[in-house]
């Protein structure tokens, strides 16, 4: 990408109405625009950020033997009403819309009724299943508070998995793995060591669900943990009861704020029972089937990482996730022009900053905009047939020869 080629343009303040560090960072370095109040656009570099993370998710799963699908955003009221959840005294976070013909229509905050009703037309026999089946898809919930930038939008993407299993033994394999995956997703995009699951109600029928807590100070969760982490609590299920279920007490716990990315949770047969998804065994007999459902916030997660990386600079993407690897900048005419030469090809790795402004501008719209290494070409660097590298995340200077520079990318 070419600096010059961009619409986007980069801000030395944040809109005053943009209170978190998120939103305000991504917007000044140009990944999201602002609509209102939890509601994003998200531009070329934002884009590439979700794209990232997706892929990351869309490899774990598939590992496990995921499949993909792309559900509708309108939804259809009937499945919903057979569960309950289509009354917004149920779930008070409905958009709703009136189609031209008559009747109401809702915009999907999550999709366990259409799933369960889809699968409906393909699962009849034990032969059919296990199945596990995800979707990138934005969602809508009408959000009373929306103050922390894209961590928590009333339009955002969300990465939800639902799988189907001919018992309770199965789903549990399977949620063993969906475990596993996440950890390893989490891992991947540079939030392994700061993300714990932690167990949190589990509502009518296991009981516990887990979700994945990273540890953050503007998270609006509260959950406790122990000395070496190994028991993490969601506030819900931080009661003497419960711990005394672990074999421990309040007082060996401390509190933290966190922010929950994801969750996974045994619906058992909370859906498959109202909206009759069934199958027929070896002999024949009607059976139930057994749900397991799995979120990501993909575009809170991105929000996450933003929001923990960040410096007084600007962003620092970690390089799994990051729009671009190199921010390359030519320091005179011949430096500009060897820039131009090291860029050509390597679009998709680089940001040639090719704009007619200083070093300076550039270097910190560098910094800004979070990219991993910053690339240095100039007179002085070229008398050595050299360039100079820098780490975003250390601030450290390498002096590499151009010609390994080249044949390592
Ligand atoms: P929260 O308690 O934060 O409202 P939730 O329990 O409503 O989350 P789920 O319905 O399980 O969340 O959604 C799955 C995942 O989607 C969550 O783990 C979270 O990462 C993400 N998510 C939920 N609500 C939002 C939101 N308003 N904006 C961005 N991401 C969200
Ligand atoms: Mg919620």
């Amino acid at each position: 990408m070419k600096m010059n080629n961009t619409f986007i343009k980069t801000l030395r303040e944040a809109p005053k109405e943009e209170t978190s560090t998120n939103g305000a960072l991504l917007t000044r370095a140009g990944f999201i625009h602002k609509e209102m109040a939890g509601i994003y656009d998200y531009l070329p570099f934002g884009i590439r950020v979700l794209e990232k993370i997706k892929n990351i998710v869309r490899e774990e799963l598939n590992a496990i033997g995921c499949e993909e699908v792309l559900m509708s955003t309108l939804q259809n009221p009937e499945p919903w009403e057979k569960t309950g959840r289509f009354s917004d005294a149920e779930v008070d976070i409905w958009f709703k819309t009136e189609l031209a013909s008559g009747g109401t229509l809702g915009l999907a905050p999550t999709h366990e009724e259409p799933m369960v009703e889809m699968l409906k037309n393909y699962i009849s026999s034990y032969k059919d299943l296990p199945l596990a089946i995800y979707q990138f898809q934005t969602k809508f919930r009408n959000e009373k508070r929306a103050k922390s930038g894209i961590m928590r939008g009333r339009e955002f993407l969300m990465k939800d998995l639902y799988s189907f299993h001919t018992s309770e033994e199965d789903l549990d394999r399977f949620y063993e793995k969906a475990e596993q995956a996440y950890k390893n997703v989490f891992e991947r995009i540079g939030l392994g060591d700061c993300t714990y699951e932690t167990f949190a109600s589990g509502g009518i029928f296991s009981k516990y669900s887990h979700e994945f807590q990273t540890f953050l100070p503007v998270g609006e969760d509260t959950v406790y943990y122990n000395e070496d982490r190994s028991l993490v609590f969601n506030k819900e299920v931080f009661t003497d009861e419960i711990l005394a279920e672990f074999g421990t007490t309040k007082g060996k716990f401390s509190e933290t704020r966190a922010a929950e990315v994801g969750n996974i949770f045994k619906l058992m047969l909370k859906f498959s029972d109202p909206l009759e998804l069934n199958y027929t065994d070896e002999n024949n007999n009607l059976q139930k089937i057994y749900m397991g459902c799995y979120g990501i916030g993909i575009s809170r997660a991105m929000g996450v990482v933003a929001e923990k990386y960040a410096d007084e600079k600007g962003l620092v993407w970690p390089e799994s996730i990051a729009p671009f690897k190199y921010y390359v900048v030519g320091i005179g005419d011949e430096g500009a022009e060897e820039a131009v030469k090291i860029y050509k090809g390597h679009e998709e790795l680089m940001i040639l900053d090719d704009r007619d402004v200083r070093p300076g501008e550039k270097f910190a719209d560098a910094d800004l905009i979070g990219i991993p290494y910053r690339v240095v070409i100039s007179e002085k660097t070229l008398a050595e047939d050299s360039l100079e590298v820098t780490s975003r995340a250390t601030g450290e200077p390498k002096i590499v020869k151009i010609d390994k520079f080249l044949s390592n990318l």
